[in-house]
């Protein structure tokens, strides 16, 4: 089979452009073997995707883009304590906290405003204000995308860790998640330890509510919004240094904010780097990192990839030569 031609569109919230040889939408097990059958054919990997929110897209992806449709979500069990839904991969996360928090079913309200979907919150196991989607995560649904069969991992086989799991790794392009079974809890316990919430929040009677209200509101005041600001969100992840990189990073910047992972190794701020660097509001081109917050590279509207890689190369070499800090970036790079 001749290699189609290049017709769909393929949205991302960097706004960079990207055409696929073919988008496909995926309802149920036809569905996939379908497209598995199709991209064989025409010699193409498979890719899922969500809202492309954590994405750096090439001109053109040579590839069969996968996106679930489903975002059914229905009750799995329901005891005193807790409820365990089943959320289809297709639902808008935000959507998901929003109803969850409304009904009653608490733990996900510091994860409140992550774009995306669903089905994209597994595969780096989002995490914000001191929360990360791996903790309510009961079992993941999907398809292999080798063998076409439908599987399921529970909490343990999906390998969640910061910013990361299996589907990140050695599942990557291997699994289609359709659908995350997630517990929360009945009763109305909160998590406000970390300091930007817990200064927002201040003393006094504190609910999920309150919380998720403070989250919206300070997501909405820190970081730009892409739709008038096209951007992925925090573009390095916070670099994980040993107890003598540390030391070392300390010795010459007493200032730097430390949070303890274990007894040997310790998260420091991308974002402090970047701006300690000078590099807040630095612009080469079509890109910059954002005036309004270090750590996340905007564009404007016109950027192509080469132009997002490029940055971020820049902005790694000079954290590196100055702090001794190597940056990894968060959103995947596709070729
Ligand atoms: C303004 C802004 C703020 C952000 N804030 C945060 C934050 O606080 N914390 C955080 O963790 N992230 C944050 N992000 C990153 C992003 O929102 C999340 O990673 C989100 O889960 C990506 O969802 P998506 O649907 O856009 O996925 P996409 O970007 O489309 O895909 C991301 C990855 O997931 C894979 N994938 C997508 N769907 C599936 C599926 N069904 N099955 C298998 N693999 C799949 C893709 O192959 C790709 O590798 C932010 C992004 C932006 C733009």
């Amino acid at each position: 089979m001749s290699a189609p031609d290049v017709v769909n569109a393929v949205a991302n919230t960097l706004a960079l452009p990207c055409m696929a040889r073919r988008l496909t939408s995926v309802c149920g097990s036809q569905d996939v073997l379908e497209a598995m059958e199709w991209a064989q054919k025409a010699g193409l990997p498979l890719m899922p995707l969500g809202e492309g929110s954590n994405v750096v897209l090439p001109r053109v992806l040579e590839a069969v883009v996968l996106k679930v449709a489903d975002s059914s979500l229905s009750i799995l069990a329901d005891a005193e304590d807790s409820v365990t839904l089943r959320v289809g991969a297709g639902k808008v996360w935000h959507a998901l906290v929003s109803e969850a928090v409304h009904s009653g079913y608490y733990g996900l309200e510091n994860l409140a405003l992550i774009p995306g979907l669903v089905g994209a919150a597994p595969v780096q196991n989002i995490g914000a204000y001191g929360k990360e989607l791996g903790d309510y995560v009961v079992a993941i649904h999907g398809f292999d995308l080798i063998t076409g069969a439908a599987q399921t991992l529970d909490s343990k086989e999906c390998g969640f860790s910061y910013r990361s799991s299996v589907f990140k790794q050695e599942l990557q392009d291997r699994f289609l998640i359709t659908a995350v079974d997630l517990k929360l809890s009945r009763a109305p316990v909160v998590n406000i330890d970390y300091p930007v919430l817990k200064s927002r929040i201040g003393c006094g009677e504190v609910s999920p509510t309150t919380v998720f209200e403070a989250v919206v509101a300070l997501r909405q005041e820190r970081l730009p919004n892409p739709a008038h600001s096209p951007n992925a969100g925090s573009f390095f992840k916070n670099p994980i240094l040993s107890t003598q990189l540390l030391r070392q990073l300390q010795s010459a910047e007493p200032e730097i904010p430390v949070y303890p992972v274990s007894d040997e190794l310790s998260k420091v701020s991308a974002a402090w780097l970047i701006e300690r660097a000078g590099l807040r509001g630095y612009a080469q081109g079509n890109v910059a990192m954002s005036d309004q917050h270090a750590l996340v590279l905007v564009t404007d509207g016109h950027a192509v990839q080469g132009q997002v890689l490029e940055l971020a190369r820049y902005v790694q070499t000079v954290v590196l030569e100055r702090f001794g800090v190597a940056l990894e970036p968060e959103p995947r790079f596709y070729d």
